[in-house]
């Protein structure tokens, strides 16, 4: 059976490209930006289906900038039996408007959507889209074998856990059994062999390229109402680790076999459980394997041991989640953070000498005029070497987008403005979507001054500049970009 797995292109936005496959958050960038994330769901799900012995093909037409056209010949010239497409909320049109296409040009062929849209994991909504023949529910690696095996078995697919689909009378069934995830530590590697692996590009304290993404835990044992993972593709807060052993092992792998010079883990939470973290920080050590490294982490998860490992191995950076400068509001999200601790362990990471990434949103519920300063006064006061500001989008299926549509703060149910980039699809009690659109422009505004004016101030940032005179210059040129497009 051979079976085509697709990040389809997101093109619908003149001087943007759409990221999906790999994004908790589905957006657009800038075609002058490089941000590209590791399809992971996609990439272990083709390594599932090759390792069952199945004849399978993974394109990611957005990493590859392909047009739709493009994207459709390559499924085409490979005549799948069977066509998968990782889909996301803000995409989900022209998710749609690609699969009507496909159809049209190479004739019906069965269909299967998985990713996060939870709307669609809803029977009344599936059976009136004729374009899916199949959606998996959540974390869907595991059920699509399932589903593969009872395809080409000629069975119907009764057993396959978090499945909705049609029998022969057209008739919609949703299988309610919680989908199939085995010990992580049983996935094969992703298979990368299928994807243009220097493209990949998110490097949290400028570490080398190309650089891997790569996993060492799934899901979080938190509950922010914002985040959309764990809620929607996990569907609760297990919190699930990968062997440090075999974590190194890709990674070695990834160095030697894609020539990789550093390594990004873009869990949903890196750092929980000290003992681990520091096996792999000694196992990389022990192995002389000394690409730098960052991860995407919690502020008040690390221990000060942990980090001094984590440096000790070369760490380069880390992200951050802060979200909120105001504790009422960070508290009112469920994030359980202390935004106190939080501070402090950014200074002792600064101090280490690793890269602090800080990210922020506006709009969580409580947000005000005021609220917003105290986190742009944050920004001011900790100076992290890098941040993103996005606007809160609450994504159907979160606790948030409960929240917004009891309260009746959602302004928008037009999926293509739930990007979270640019465009604020609710009001709080207190701001409008203008105010939070206005809020976003002028926080990014201040941090581009922000950053020239330390560049000039600072002998630190002076010193890096002049050290790296052809960045700095890019750096500036980009800077003065933003204030253009933001002013
Ligand atoms: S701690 Fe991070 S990953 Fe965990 S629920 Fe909150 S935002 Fe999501």
């Amino acid at each position: 059976m051979r079976v085509f797995l697709g990040n389809s292109p997101w093109n619908t936005k003149p001087g943007y490209y759409g990221v999906r496959a790999g994004s908790r958050w589905p957006h657009f960038e800038a075609c002058t930006e490089r941000y590209m994330p590791f399809p992971f769901y996609l990439a272990y799900a083709a390594a599932i289906l090759e390792k069952a012995g199945y004849d399978v093909l993974l394109v990611d037409g957005i990493a590859e900038r392909m047009t739709t056209e493009q994207f459709i010949d390559r499924i085409q010239t490979f005549n799948p039996d069977l066509v998968v497409y990782e889909v996301s909320t803000a995409s989900f049109l022209t998710d749609m408007d690609t699969a009507a296409r496909v159809h049209q040009r190479i004739g019906r062929r069965p269909t299967v959507f998985c990713g996060i849209h939870e709307e669609m994991y809803h029977e009344r909504f599936f059976a009136q889209c004729n374009l899916m023949d199949y959606t998996l529910i959540g974390e869907y690696e595991y059920n699509l074998l399932e589903l593969v095996k009872a395809l080409e078995a000629g069975r119907e697919p009764v057993e396959v856990p978090g499945l909705l689909y049609r029998d022969g009378s057209g008739q919609v069934h949703k299988n309610n059994k919680p989908p199939n995830a085995p010990p992580i530590d049983e996935y094969p590697w992703p298979a990368r062999h299928f994807l243009p692996m220097r493209v990949y590009h998110d490097v949290p304290g400028n570490i080398p390229e190309p650089s891997v993404q790569m996993w060492a835990s799934r899901g979080c044992p938190y509950g922010c109402i914002f985040c959309a993972w764990p809620q929607i593709m996990y569907g609760n807060r297990s919190y699930r680790t990968r062997d440090p052993i075999d974590c190194i092992d890709e990674m070695e792998m990834c160095v030697k076999d894609y020539g990789m010079r550093s390594a990004y883990f873009d869990d949903d939470t890196f750092n929980i459980g000290e003992k681990r973290i520091i096996a792999l920080c000694e196992e990389k050590m022990r192995r002389g394997l000394d690409i730098p490294w960052a991860a995407m982490a919690r502020a008040d998860t690390n221990t000060r041991e942990m980090l001094v490992a984590m440096r000790r191995s070369n760490l380069w950076g880390i992200k951050y989640g802060i979200e909120s400068a105001n504790q009422a509001i960070v508290d009112g999200s469920d994030k359980n953070l202390d935004l106190g601790a939080a501070e402090r362990m950014v200074k002792f990471t600064k101090r280490l000498g690793i890269k602090v990434h800080l990210t922020f949103t506006f709009g969580l519920p409580g947000e005000t005029r005021e609220t917003m300063e105290e986190t742009l006064k944050f920004v001011r006061h900790v100076n992290p070497d890098s941040l993103q500001f996005s606007i809160c989008t609450p994504f159907p299926g979160s606790k948030m987008y409960k929240y917004m549509e009891e309260k009746g703060y959602l302004v928008s149910r037009h999926w293509d403005d739930y990007d979270g980039g640019t465009t604020a699809v609710i009001r709080t009690e207190h701001l409008d979507p203008e105010d939070l659109e206005e809020m976003q422009k002028r926080a990014y505004r201040e941090w581009e001054q922000m950053k020239i004016r330390r560049t000039f101030t600072d002998p630190l940032y002076f010193l890096k500049a002049l050290k790296h005179p052809r960045q700095g210059y890019h750096r500036l040129k980009y800077a003065l970009n933003v204030l253009r497009r933001t002013a």
